[in-house]
């Protein structure tokens, strides 16, 4: 198979969008990345592709309105000790990789120090502080991304997390499976998770339906016969998915590969990612539309994240 274009510069040539798009590319610290499977999803010669918006480094991300922030989740206060981070009750969030498959551009990890967080010697310290906290019950496996460890690192890390008494769930927060789906098959993986006493929820991230696949649609099977329960997170993002229809067949073609929409997020105020920020007000209609069209399973919950606040906050009208 092809290699994947290693810059936004090829993939435009390749797309057949050079002279649309040359002018507009800008070098960015978080650097272009795409897998190869994402890829093959865009459309060619169409510079408004929703998933190409998603990886493109523009211009206008050099542009950071007032309220842009660093850190608009507050993730780098609520961080008690390195690769751990516990906002909500009973839960807490554990770093479990330093790196995506993906750089999704809107993502509000753009600017967290992730290398420094995401290793054995900081884990093990944080699996300690684990067992000794009797109010949780879930681990959540975030990252970066937390498929895109080795089978094995990721495997032991499961064994470990499945040896503290307390703890019922185990949650992967993860989009490579979306975006990879090769590189997220992980036999060993799925074997423990058809043997573990934990449950297992994973909580993939898919923005638009031209992301799922055949492929997708292959993987997520096998993940389920594995008795893994799957849910569905999106971001709100003009552009891509800020339209009723693309929503709705979203929700459709993700029951089709067997999740559930979980949660619709409204952007995150990070910098750089200005130019995907959807209204408020558009946001609720769009929700509201949702609820219109869809059975309530199928309709994800539109939420925002507030720093400090003890849950992910709905929005309401
Ligand atoms: C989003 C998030 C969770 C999970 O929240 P749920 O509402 O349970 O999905 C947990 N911890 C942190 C730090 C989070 O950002
Ligand atoms: S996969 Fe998730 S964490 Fe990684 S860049 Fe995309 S949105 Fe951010």
């Amino acid at each position: 198979m092809r290699k994947p274009p290693a810059t936004a510069q090829s993939l435009i040539a390749d797309l057949g969008l050079q002279d649309a798009l040359q002018q507009d590319l800008i070098e960015s610290a978080f650097a272009f990345k795409a897998p190869r499977h994402f890829i093959a999803q865009i459309q060619t010669a169409d510079a408004e592709d929703p998933l190409l918006k998603q990886i493109l480094p523009i211009q206008a991300e050099n542009h950071s309105p007032e309220g842009y922030l660093t850190d608009p989740v507050g993730d780098h206060l609520k961080n008690p000790q390195p690769a751990l981070i516990h906002k909500y009750h009973g839960r807490v969030l554990l770093i479990a990789s330093p790196k995506c498959d993906i750089h999704c551009r809107y993502c509000f990890r753009r600017h967290f120090p992730y290398e420094s967080h995401a290793n054995q010697r900081h884990w093990q310290k944080a699996l300690a502080t684990i067992s000794n906290d009797r109010t949780l019950h879930e681990v959540i496996l975030s990252g970066g991304d937390p498929m895109s460890l080795s089978e094995n690192a990721l495997l032991k890390l499961c064994q470990q997390i499945e040896t503290i008494e307390q703890i019922t769930t185990l949650r992967v927060h993860t989009r490579t499976p979306v975006v990879a789906p090769d590189k997220a098959a992980q036999n060993q993986w799925l074997a423990w998770t058809r043997e573990t006493r934990l449950n297992v929820v994973m909580v993939v991230h898919s923005n638009h339906g031209n992301e799922l696949s055949k492929e997708t649609g292959e993987l997520f099977s096998r993940y389920r016969q594995a008795g893994v329960t799957l849910l569905n997170q999106s971001v709100l993002l003009k552009g891509v998915n800020d339209s009723i229809e693309i929503l709705e067949e979203l929700s459709h073609k993700l029951f089709a590969q067997g999740i559930l929409p979980y949660y619709l997020h409204q952007l995150d105020k990070v910098s750089g990612a200005s130019h995907f920020e959807v209204e408020d007000r558009l946001a609720l209609n769009l929700h509201e539309q949702l609820r219109q069209r869809l059975p309530g399973y199928l309709v994800p919950k539109l939420v925002r994240e507030i720093a400090g606040e003890p849950y992910k906050t709905p929005l309401i009208p």
